[in-house]
């Protein structure tokens, strides 16, 4: 194939998919979208915490990871915990992560990340400009939370990657931490805050008006869950469905967490494993924030979102195919009210848990598969998997095009991954 492929199929209607099948289609390719679920429902883009956040680069696995591990095996109110009869399975996965902390690897994965998402906060607010939804991006910043100087010191080295890489940082004392936010509770007397960073106020209508914008270019979406890619001659030719046969020169997988499900056929063994979160949605909090607020001893992110405030957050290894953990999501009632006592202890209408799909190395797979010509990948994005939408679509666009990159590509291929 030479230039840009007929028809290109995107598998995977969550954030990713969607960002990507717009700028295609947007560009003038022929893009059908294929997912299981109506856009935006099926995955983590229905849920996440809305944060936009270009700065966050150092990778999940630091030094000093191994001493917590403990914990994460032990304690079921740890924010990331490992379920007793899961953690065999998850033990090749931290084991990785585990290397993946060595001072070598954070620098590799630090540049990678900052490759990617440098300007993510730019590439959002054109895009939500471009689909006709601005007022979904909310420009106000972050907000991290410490109860004192011993704990921020725990994060100082994240902390200091972030700078090193441009982060516009402000450190705060109590009195400016309630200028910003005035129900932030006694207990926590340092801040940091984040001014150029962003929230978006409802992650799903973010796809919805993707979609919408993907339609009115032109591009399809179509209802159907992919069982297998299909290749003729050792290159890609499309995606069989439960329901049809999906024919397409082109092929990018995005499908979240489930993507090394449909690549392990083709002989790519990739470590992609979920990391559970949950979020609660409260109606009539009794608070009004302008801007998510994360206290960083619990790892949560509280969000004002449109109609609900958001408690978004804790991280449970468990698969794919567990049923979710009541118990988890009611973890983020305490963590609510740790920050905000006043807050109504009203209930939220139930909970959801959703799929972050995660690497060990913490940088999504982005790019052609070397093995499979006209297959792409955008998946594995993590924990900023909002963040990283935009940004990838304008990474990866290009590639699937047939037009010269903009970036190197190497830092995210599928290929570092041993066996893969
Ligand atoms: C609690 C929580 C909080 C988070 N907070 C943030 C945050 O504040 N900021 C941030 O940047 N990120 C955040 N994230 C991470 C972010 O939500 C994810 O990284 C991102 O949504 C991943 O998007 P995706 O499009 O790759 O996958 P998904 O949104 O999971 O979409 C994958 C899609 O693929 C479809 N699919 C799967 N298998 C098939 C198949 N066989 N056939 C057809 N379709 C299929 C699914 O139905 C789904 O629609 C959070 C995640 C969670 C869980």
């Amino acid at each position: 194939m030479s230039g840009a492929p007929d028809r290109i199929l995107v598998i995977g209607a969550g954030i990713v998919g969607m960002a990507l099948a717009y700028r295609l289609q947007q560009s003038g390719a022929q893009v059908t979208v294929v997912d299981a679920q109506p856009p935006g429902q099926g995955g983590a883009s229905f849920g996440n915490a809305g944060a936009i956040s270009a700065s966050s680069v150092a990778p999940l696995a630091m030094p000093g990871l191994l001493r917590q591990v403990p914990r994460m095996l032990l304690d079921r109110a740890a924010p990331l915990h490992v379920p007793a009869g899961y953690w065999l399975r998850a033990a090749p996965w931290l084991a990785r992560f585990v290397a993946a902390a060595r001072p070598a690897a954070v620098t590799r994965a630090t540049a990678a990340l900052d490759g990617l998402l440098h300007l993510a906060t730019e590439q959002h607010m054109a895009l939500v400009r471009e689909i006709g939804a601005p007022d979904l991006l909310r420009p106000h910043g972050q907000l991290y939370l410490y109860r004192d100087a011993a704990q921020l010191a725990k994060d100082r080295a994240s902390w200091e990657i972030r700078r090193a890489h441009g982060a516009r940082l402000e450190e705060l004392d109590r009195a400016a931490i309630l200028a910003l936010e005035p129900a932030i509770g006694p207990a926590y007397t340092l801040g940091i805050f984040l001014a150029d960073h962003a929230h978006c106020a409802s992650p799903f209508r973010y796809v919805q008006a993707l979609a919408a914008a993907f339609r009115r270019a032109g591009g399809q979406v179509v209802q159907d869950r992919i069982t297998r890619l299909a290749t003729q001659d050792g290159r890609i030719s499309g995606a069989q469905g439960e329901s049809a046969l999906h024919v397409a020169e082109a092929v990018v997988l995005a499908a979240g967490a489930w993507s090394a499900r449909l690549a392990a056929p083709l002989g790519y063994r990739i470590p992609l494993e979920s990391q559970r979160g949950y979020h609660l949605d409260l109606r009539d909090p009794g608070l009004a924030l302008t801007r998510p607020v994360i206290p960083a001893d619990r790892k949560v992110f509280i969000t004002p979102m449109e109609g609900a405030l958001r408690v978004a957050g804790t991280v449970e290894f468990g698969g794919l195919d567990r049923a979710p953990d009541a118990k988890r999501a009611e973890l983020l009632y305490a963590d609510l009210a740790a920050v905000f006592p006043e807050a109504r202890p009203a209930r939220a209408e139930g909970f959801w848990m959703g799929h972050r799909p995660c690497l060990p190395d913490s940088v999504p797979v982005i790019g052609p598969a070397r093995r499979v010509p006209g297959l792409f990948f955008a998946f594995g994005h993590g924990h900023l998997g909002l963040t990283g939408s935009a940004p990838t679509a304008e990474l990866l666009a290009p590639a699937v095009l047939g037009r010269p990159l903009n970036q190197d590509l190497a830092p995210y291929a599928a290929e570092r991954f041993v066996g893969a």
